[in-house]
């Protein structure tokens, strides 16, 4: 039978983010911790809760290790609000390790920067794999979108916004992402693809290891240029030049250049150092 709501307590607050607010819940039947994701969907056209509908059934789908796992969702409809219940993670995510290292001035271990990779890349290719009609673009690629559990293992979270992509058109337009780590072809009024799933997770690798984003300017047109330029800094010299090379791949600003993420999970490199961590 479906859950409602009063089978859940609310524990706190998590907080509120720009399409609704996220709550620590317990369920019941058996105290188990979970967070939800409250959306008001009162104020959507009969698209946008289509839209909405097919993909909370997508990511009831997604069932990977590295992904933060949906369980259930209820409707309230006296409220019009949709609650997405989902995995609590409480292992922190890499924002506050990147600030926590920037305030110490020291830089994250080179293994934990290929462990995320390696994590993050297999959470993705789950959802770019999806070609069976529709594959799951993460749109929302950033630091405070990827979980830690307690093992320092990637859960990647808030595909709140992402779209479906149709298999037809293979893209989907509208962009939502943080714009440091918009792609070029993005900055250029292209669409969102897979490729720019790659680009933003090249960004957010570099950040994870200069503890800033490759592309930096006071204002948008500034960093328009910056980013179709695609010229940045080496990363800090104590890491290898087998990671500079692979995140430089990353960052190419021609999409058909650069790799998808199956292309990057086939790099020797890559296949090297999961093994290592097998
Ligand atoms: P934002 O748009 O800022 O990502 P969200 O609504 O996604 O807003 O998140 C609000 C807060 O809830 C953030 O601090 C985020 O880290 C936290 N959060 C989101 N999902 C989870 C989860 N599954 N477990 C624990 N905290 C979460
Ligand atoms: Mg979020």
């Amino acid at each position: 039978p479906a859950c409602t709501l009063d089978d859940f307590e609310i524990v706190c607050t998590i907080g509120s983010g720009s399409y609704g607010t996220c709550k620590k819940v317990r369920r019941k039947k058996d105290r188990k911790i979970l967070a939800w994701k409250e959306m008001d969907y009162g104020s959507m056209t009969e698209s946008e809760k289509q839209m909405l509908v097919s993909e909370v059934n997508l990511l009831r789908e997604l069932k990977h290790p590295h992904i933060v796992r949906y369980h259930d969702r209820i409707i309230d409809r006296s409220k019009t609000t949709i609650y997405i219940i989902m995995e609590y993670c409480d292992g922190g995510d890499l924002a506050s390790i990147i600030s926590r290292n920037k305030k110490k001035g020291t830089y994250v271990d080179e293994d934990f920067v290929w462990k995320i990779l390696i994590q993050m890349t297999s959470a993705l290719e789950e959802c770019h794999r999806r070609k069976d009609g529709k594959a799951v673009l993460h749109r929302d690629l950033k630091p405070a979108n990827v979980f830690l559990d307690s093992d320092n293992n990637v859960k990647l979270g808030d595909f709140g916004l992402a779209r479906v992509l149709h298999h037809e058109t293979s893209f989907a337009r509208t962009y939502v992402g943080t714009p440091y780590y918009m792609s070029p072809e993005l900055v250029n009024n292209m669409s969102y693809n897979e490729k720019s799933d790659v680009w933003a997770m090249g960004c957010m690798l570099y950040e994870l290891c200069a503890l800033h984003p490759p592309f930096i300017a006071t204002n948008q047109s500034e960093l328009n240029k910056k980013i179709c330029l695609g010229e940045f800094k080496r990363i800090p010299s104590q890491y290898s030049e087998h990671l500079n090379a692979l995140l430089a791949k990353m960052l190419r600003v021609d999409v058909h250049k650069r790799p998808s993420i199956k292309d990057v999970l086939s790099e020797p490199i890559v296949l090297k150092k999961q093994s290592s961590f097998e």
